[in-house]
């Protein structure tokens, strides 16, 4: 799909089809959450697994990220 398909495809989505979209997108969204505060309190990534303080050059992942403070807000929900 290019970008134009997609503008239309957008424009065109009924107010049910948008509804259920967001509807998924809560629910993952509060499943991400719920999975990184309890990784969180364990001090474990919920994305690798590994220790919180674990960088790891060969496998690059995003609770570095994590522990930059750029989910904050996500944290706070
Ligand atoms: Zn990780």
């Amino acid at each position: 799909m290019d970008d134009k398909n997609f503008g239309t495809w957008l424009n065109n989505l009924t107010e049910a089809q948008i509804k259920e979209i967001n509807d998924k997108q809560h629910e993952e969204h509060i499943r991400q959450v719920s999975a990184f505060k309890a990784g969180y309190q364990n001090e474990q990534c919920y994305l690798c697994g590994k220790d919180f303080k674990t960088i790891s050059k060969e496998q690059a992942c995003l609770h570095w990220l994590l522990r930059r403070g750029k989910f904050k807000k996500m944290i706070s929900n």
